[in-house]
């Protein structure tokens, strides 16, 4: 047999977040009393209400394709929703449904961007941004955010990037893996640039229910609030929202002709979102909603607990995230420390110390483009919060 892989595959990234979570389960089924603070969805089972629009989708034979941007009965529940909990008019027309926000973010990516083209991506960033940015053969421009501003963006350091090649911005808040949420002026800084410069704005927003400080604003809401006019582009989710992440249903609404492209791609690719899914999808944005608030009053609690945990942590420091599941403490005291004649170069070197040491999974920051900073997933229980970074101090300790 003789065969080459295609050069894109060489070019793309694995997901090593995925593969951190993968690694924990291994070493889980080794019999080892494994923490895994790597996941990226809620621990929670979906609300059974949603499960049972599921089931009896199923019981009545709702078991085929569907219109291939998605149902419309669907789409003009996505409609209302966005009109209820983001004030954006939109017509099922500007709605795509797809298997997964992540479906969408790629086809937007795939519609929009080609060899030559450059997308502004703001570090540190969720991990597949860049990968979709390069399966489109286009090009990230990696640009900095400072951490003491909620990891808003470094405007300067935007500017000193901008270029003729640069045809979008992918926007994330609250954002993976930070947590942090960018104020209304900092959103709208962005949207003025992307009009004055012509990029297609790309707002990643499956965290918006889960900001624990303050009020969410979708980046479309400011643009049309403010008359700036900019093309955008929102990505959003039910996975986070009603902790559906194995139903796969995620949707982008944006200006029709954008739309209408992703569909194309989308219909090539996978030809719908699966049936069953939308079907539970139409109860979740339309049924009982108690079960949002309730999720989100449980991870507030344990946001407040591990930030508390972290920085008690000797050397770290952790500011306090207003959104998603995620804290992002500071590691970076313990880079380039003589540790028994070796060095921590990155937060890869901390993160597997911490992982043969206390058993406990983390995400470092290097694979986010944050270096000195570690990801730790708070979708589990207190007890084990408390246990696991417990566990990460005693391995702290022995080197401090
Ligand atoms: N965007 C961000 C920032 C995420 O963290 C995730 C999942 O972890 C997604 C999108 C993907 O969501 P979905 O499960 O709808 O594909």
């Amino acid at each position: 047999m003789s065969y080459q892989l295609a050069d894109r595959v060489h070019k793309v990234l694995p997901s090593f977040t995925l593969q951190m979570a993968t690694r924990a389960a291994e070493m889980r089924s080794d019999g080892i009393d494994v923490i895994n603070f790597s996941v990226g969805e809620p621990d929670f089972n979906t609300p059974s209400h949603i499960i049972d629009a599921g089931k009896k989708a199923m019981d009545n034979g709702f078991t085929k394709y569907t219109a291939g941007p998605g149902m419309i009965e669907f789409r003009k529940a996505i409609c209302k929703k966005l009109k209820r909990e983001n004030g954006i008019q939109y017509e099922p027309a500007d709605i795509l449904v797809s298997n997964g926000e992540k479906q969408s973010l790629y086809n937007v990516c795939q519609a929009l961007f080609g060899e030559g083209d450059e997308v502004v991506v703001f570090r540190p960033y969720w991990v597949s941004f860049p990968e979709f940015v390069r399966l489109a053969d286009a090009e990230p421009v990696l640009v900095n955010t400072i951490a003491e501003n909620n990891f808003e963006p470094d405007f300067d350091h935007l500017s000193k990037k901008i270029s003729s090649s640069i045809k979008g911005v992918i926007l994330n808040s609250p954002s993976n893996p930070t947590g942090g949420i960018w104020s209304k002026d900092a959103i709208l800084q962005v949207l003025r640039l992307a009009k004055e410069q012509n990029w297609v704005v790309i707002s990643d927003e499956c965290y918006e229910r889960l900001v624990y400080d303050g009020e969410f604003i979708s980046t479309e809401k400011l643009n049309r609030d403010y008359n700036i006019g900019a093309a955008v582009v929102t990505c959003l989710s039910l996975s986070k929202t009603y902790a559906m992440t194995g139903w796969r249903i995620g949707y982008a609404a944006g200006p029709t002709d954008i739309i209408k492209a992703m569909s194309k791609i989308q219909g090539q690719a996978t030809s719908c979102a699966n049936s069953i899914g939308q079907m539970a999808g139409i109860e979740a944005l339309t049924g009982d909603q108690s079960c949002v608030q309730e999720f989100k009053t449980a991870f507030k609690k344990r946001r407040d607990l591990i930030v508390e945990l972290l920085n008690n942590l000797p050397g770290v420091s952790c500011l306090v995230p207003g959104g998603a599941f995620y804290a992002f403490p500071n590691f970076s005291s313990y880079l380039n420390r003589d540790i028994s004649g070796n060095k921590f170069k990155d937060t890869f070197d901390i993160s597997e110390y911490i992982l043969d040491r206390a058993n406990v999974v983390t995400v470092p920051g290097d694979g986010f483009g944050a270096p000195g900073h570690i990801r730790f997933s708070y979708a589990t229980s207190t007890k084990i919060i408390n246990e696991g970074v417990s566990r990460v101090k005693n391995a702290l300790i022995e080197i401090t």
